[in-house]
């Protein structure tokens, strides 16, 4: 890195950009008492102004050469009751998506090592149903795989719809690091009738979303919480789902941008892509509203051209699925990211590397060892609130 003499003097100008390559020793605070005004005054700010404050914010709080390299896996494929709009594993709707069973511990385990083998810190398992109800045989499976990649050192993620307190709790203990249960869009929006007269999901309330992110936060476990944009949504709907997440008692850990993949025989089939500079001007939001959040660049990253993906790491994108498939679209494979990456001067992040997924599993290897953790949780709320916009 080029480090100037002490005969070297600076432009004021110089010093401030040079400013935003180096982590600052006071980041700026986490604010959880957001408006949607404010939100949507940052929105829409010129996007190269939004992606250089969002750039700027994510080297006050994250390493921004790190990517953390997630693995996703389909534990149970398709049949599912729920009727969202966007989904080839709905039952309602006729897609080439085949429903089969739960799938047993041993290829899991195997999709993990592999996963692990390649450089993935994360490995995330789905499972396309309402919830857990009536299938205690096939939790408790799904509890073992939790405790075993857990024992590989990996962070473990499960998508499993709807989930009790006591499912939490019982994943939690098992090792479970994150669940993901997205919002998938704002809450006005949401119920609205789109495209062909349906809706975005009717079978699952918003409110009902928000009880099972409040059971997850509450049992300990990282909160992964998103949307998808291309949904039909507005810009205002982009901003409502940023603002209902950024007025959580916690951020969430992780926040994943999806961009609709368009799936032949669901109700949004014929949806237009998302604009580029969309999907890029979400990120850059995100990343200021939620400082400390991972955003993770997820479905539909295989639409964008390797430049496209690095303005949005450049803003602030800093975990991305990497393998073989997402639930149910295509993924970049392994050596073709890590050569993007190492094009682009990135490197996958470790196991546990953020501070807050650091924290809670520090609180629940210390519940475990029987001690009362130095590090256990705070109330975010509590955090300095001073206005940031
Ligand atoms: S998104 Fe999940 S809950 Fe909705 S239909 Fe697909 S598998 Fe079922």
């Amino acid at each position: 890195m080029f480090r100037p003499g002490p005969t070297v003097r600076l432009s004021a100008h110089l010093r401030r950009a040079l400013a935003t390559h180096v982590a600052s020793p006071t980041p700026s605070p986490t604010r959880h008492s957001w408006s949607k005004q404010d939100i949507q005054k940052i929105y829409d700010s010129p996007l190269l102004d939004l992606v250089f404050r969002a750039a700027s914010i994510h080297r006050e709080h994250h390493d921004p050469s790190k990517i953390q390299l997630c693995t996703l896996m389909n534990i149970k494929t398709g049949g599912c009751s729920e009727d969202c709009s966007y989904c080839s594993q709905s039952s309602r709707y006729s897609t080439p998506t085949k429903a089969s069973r739960l799938v047993d511990i041993e290829p899991v385990l195997e999709a993990a090592r592999k996963a692990k083998e390649n450089g993935s810190t994360r490995f995330c398992m789905g499972a396309a149903w309402r919830d857990l109800s009536g299938r205690k045989r096939g939790f408790e499976r799904i509890l073992t795989m939790v405790r075993e990649i857990r024992g590989m050192g990996m962070e473990v993620c499960t998508t499993l719809g709807m989930l009790s307190p006591e499912q939490a709790r019982q994943l939690k203990e098992a090792g479970l690091t994150a669940y993901n249960h997205n919002l998938d869009t704002s809450r006005e929006y949401y119920p609205e009738v789109s495209h062909r007269g349906s809706s975005v999901i009717t079978t699952r309330s918003y409110d009902e979303r928000l009880d099972t992110i409040s059971a997850v936060r509450d049992a300990g476990i990282s909160v992964c919480s998103g949307g998808i944009l291309g949904l039909g949504e507005t810009d205002k709907d982009r901003v409502g789902l940023i603002w209902e997440v950024a007025n959580m008692p916690e951020h969430p850990e992780s926040f994943p941008v999806n961009a609709l993949v368009p799936i032949k025989g669901t109700p949004l089939e014929n949806n237009e892509p998302v604009p580029y500079q969309t999907i890029l001007r979400t990120i850059s939001t995100a990343r200021i509203v939620l400082p400390r959040t991972i955003i993770r660049l997820a479905a539909g990253r295989q639409t964008l051209d390797e430049t496209q993906q690095a303005m949005c790491f450049m803003a602030g994108a800093n975990a991305v699925f990497t393998g073989e498939q997402m639930l149910t679209t295509p993924c970049s494979p392994w050596d073709e990211d890590k050569a993007m990456m190492g094009r682009w001067g990135l490197e996958g992040m470790g196991s546990f590397e953020q501070a807050d997924v650091a924290r809670k599993e520090g609180a629940r290897l210390a519940v475990q060892a029987g001690v009362r953790s130095p590090t256990a949780p705070t109330d975010a709320s509590k955090e300095d609130e001073r206005n940031v916009v």
